[in-house]
């Protein structure tokens, strides 16, 4: 396997030479929080696959959930006048579960194209109300909104905008609420005061009859776990509504129990006018994501002038019926299964352990809200000065986690990040914690 591996797959954002020499881990078998490989080591998994698998590995229920809708129909398009009754229950079931003001659910494969889709159900509702300069989109800096074209300009990753001319001439971005490294200091309402400004500033700037929306993370994640004070959230979406522009919220990480309850916005009270899922929506189960918006925005768009249909594109497998079923059955575990309930049990144990590292020479900073967290390396915790990137300190505390038993996920700028799954219990933290101290320590003591 490791050969064909070698000679066949593309791993697309590992570096060729040093995949090479390593060669793959080939997974094999999950089970709860827990992964085993072709070698037979066994790995606690703190970051749930690409923090999707929140369910945890396993779950005979999910499976069957697929494979009796499989034998009875495994496919129906969404795309004309069919349905399947997985996707229309699931569709009104996230409605029930989501912000008051979401209604109307589109059904993708994952979250680049829900956020894909999402840009386009916005570009056909200002349309539609005959507003067609409303084309620009803003977006924060560190904020990640996925690979397509659209959605990889609004990512703030250098490497995503390399060779492709992106970001596209109508994405923009505002400073990310970034508290440990925020110019205005780490004060809640200095951090919440400066995102306000400069999106009003950036508004300002482009015309507010031009700008469409704004999009964000409400705790960005593969930007490096950043997690805005408390009402930050909120003061976004007031800003947003006092300019005119829509609120989308990306909750692609964030929903489905990640950072406590079933969606992020739901503890700040926010509801947003679009809203893309993925990930935890299936547990990664099965691909399948989702763009869900406001009737006001599905209103608009089908009753506006000029547009007698919602976006004029679709996907083969949107609405997919197996998808949908093992959607459903996750959701279940979430609610009567208990799943939400346990992560949010269990997410004080989480904070304390990864600020109990605070202490660690390496450690910078833990941040972290329900189950999602990061711990920031730095060199000098007095200046926060980052290693120098020569070091590839990142790759090597991964390499020296899977050696001691533990998968986390190492960003630029030497954040790490951990995701663990919502079935994990103390004794699961306990043991994640002591092999990271060690894979810490390891990494310490090498020169
Ligand atoms: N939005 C956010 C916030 C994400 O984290 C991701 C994936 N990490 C995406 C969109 C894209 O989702 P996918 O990889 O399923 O296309």
């Amino acid at each position: 396997l490791v050969t064909l591996d070698r000679n066949h797959l593309v791993h697309p954002v590992v570096n060729y030479r040093s995949h090479e020499q390593r060669g793959v881990t080939v997974l094999e078998t999950g089970s709860g929080a827990y992964l085993r490989d072709s070698n037979g080591h066994e790995l606690l998994d703190a970051f749930s696959g690409l923090w999707c698998v929140n369910t945890g590995y396993g779950h005979e229920s999910i499976v069957r959930a697929a494979e009796e809708q499989m034998r009875r129909l495994p496919y129906a398009t969404g795309y004309f006048h069919f349905g399947s009754e997985p996707a229309i229950k699931l569709a009104a079931k996230l409605v029930e579960l989501s912000p008051a003001s979401l209604q109307r659910v589109y059904f993708t494969m994952g979250g680049s194209d829900a956020v894909d889709s999402a840009i386009r159900f916005i570009v056909n509702y200002w349309n539609a109300l005959g507003k067609s300069e409303k084309k620009h989109f803003i977006t924060l800096e560190r904020g990640y909104h996925g690979s397509s074209s659209q959605g990889a300009g609004l990512t703030a990753l250098p490497v995503f905008h390399r060779n492709f001319d992106l970001p596209l001439p109508n994405q923009h971005r505002i400073p990310s609420p970034y508290p440990y490294r925020n110019p205005v200091g780490s004060d809640p309402a200095a951090i919440i005061d400066a995102s306000v400004s400069a999106l009003r500033d950036k508004v300002q700037e482009l015309g507010a009859d031009r700008v469409a929306a704004f999009f964000c993370e409400p705790v960005q994640g593969s930007g490096g776990v950043i997690v805005p004070p408390k009402g930050w959230l909120k003061a976004m979406q007031e800003c947003c509504q006092e300019l005119g522009i829509l609120f989308v919220v990306d909750e692609v990480i964030t929903g489905f129990g990640r950072t406590g309850p079933m969606f992020a916005c739901e503890a700040e009270g926010v509801t947003p006018d679009l809203m893309t899922l993925a990930k935890g929506l299936t547990a990664g189960y099965a691909p399948m994501g989702a763009v869900m918006m406001s009737d006001a925005v599905y209103q608009g768009i089908a009753e506006g002038s000029g547009a007698d249909v919602p976006v004029g594109h679709g996907h083969t497998y949107s609405a997919h019926p197996v998808s949908a079923a093992v959607a459903l059955e996750v959701l279940r575990l979430y609610g009567e299964g208990g799943l939400l309930n346990n992560g949010i049990e269990q997410a004080p144990r989480f904070e304390e352990g990864l600020r109990s590292l605070l202490d660690h020479p390496l450690v910078g900073d833990a941040r972290s809200r329900g189950l999602l967290g990061a711990l920031e390396l730095v060199a000098d915790k007095e200046g926060k000065t980052r290693f120098d990137p020569a070091l590839k300190l990142a790759d090597r505390i991964f390499e020296a986690a899977y050696h001691n038993g533990i998968i986390l996920r190492a960003f630029a700028d030497n954040v790490l990040g951990f995701a663990p799954a919502l079935c994990y219990t103390g004794t699961d933290f306990a043991l994640l914690f002591e092999r990271l101290e060690r894979t810490l320590n390891a990494v310490l003591d090498q020169p």
